[in-house]
């Protein structure tokens, strides 16, 4: 039996600039569970997975962000991911030059891990989520499709074995067969390996394979709403109406440029 370990994000509250983006987030994610996190455009979602990562261009105001007994807030990037939190993010970055081999290669080695079996590990996580062995000497990413990128950050995620992993809208721009294995290797994970999981979502359909123990509704950066796996079907149905809000309107409300009132 490995270790458990949580993820615990208090109070946060997040602003791009001026603009507060999250007002408030509390979520807790142990080992081994899987939590999916569903919300209309422009509710947050992508700025709860940055905020957690540690991109640049967000400011936390209030509110704590702990891999176990860890501050994340005030660690850099790399020192979270070095802690065990792994982002498979909504749109992966080309890394022209950089081949999966040498940034799995360069991160072993900045986690102080043995490399030594790291080829055959690859090659093997490869076959298993069904990406020709080929892709892992190109380019990251450059001129991948949509399904190989995600197959490819399986790979990565497999191989990294992290203690937490957030997929940002994995099911974006995967045809069902890419969704199917992508979801079921990650589900593999939580059994194998005791990942956790905050799955970030539009769609029930992905939730078929990766089972949350747990959905939360996201309103204008607030999680409005905790349920079981019933809740993402419920909201397949009705969508967010009976928290007042449809998508466009949302928008305009937390300040997208691109959105307008109704
Ligand atoms: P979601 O992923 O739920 O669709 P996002 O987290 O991407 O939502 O965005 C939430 C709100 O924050 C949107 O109104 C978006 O325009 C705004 N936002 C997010 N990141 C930035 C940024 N870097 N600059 C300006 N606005 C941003
Ligand atoms: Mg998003």
């Amino acid at each position: 039996m490995s270790t458990k370990h949580v993820l615990r994000v208090e109070n946060l509250h997040a602003n791009v600039g001026e603009l507060e983006i999250l007002r408030g987030i509390n979520l807790e994610i142990k080992s081994g569970e899987v939590h999916a996190l569903m919300g209309p455009n422009g509710s947050g979602k992508s700025t709860l997975s940055h905020v957690l990562m540690g991109k640049p261009g967000y400011t936390v105001t209030t509110g704590t962000i702990f891999l176990d007994d860890l501050d994340l807030l005030a660690l850099p990037t790399w020192k979270r991911a070095q802690a065990g939190l792994f982002l498979v993010s909504q749109y992966p970055s080309e890394v022209p030059g950089v081949t999966m081999e040498s940034a799995l290669s360069a991160a072993y080695v900045a986690m102080e891990r043995d490399r030594f079996g790291l080829s055959d590990l690859m090659m093997a996580e490869s076959h298993r989520i069904g990406l020709p062995v080929q892709m892992l000497r190109r380019s990251l990413n450059v001129d991948f499709s949509g399904g190989e990128k995600k197959r490819n950050e399986m790979v990565q995620l497999a191989v990294l074995s992290p203690k937490f992993a957030i997929l940002d809208e994995i099911d974006s721009g995967l045809d069902i067969d890419a969704l199917r294995d992508v979801s079921r290797r990650v589900e593999a994970g939580t059994n194998e390996n005791d990942l956790g999981v905050l799955a970030i979502t539009h769609y029930s359909r992905l939730l078929r394979e990766l089972r949350p123990d747990k959905v939360h509704v996201l309103i204008k950066g607030e999680i409005v709403k905790t349920g079981g796996p019933e809740l993402a079907n419920e909201l397949e149905l009705t969508g967010y109406a009976e928290f007042g809000e449809s998508e466009v309107a949302n928008k305009a409300a937390v300040g997208d440029p691109f959105g307008f009132p109704l």
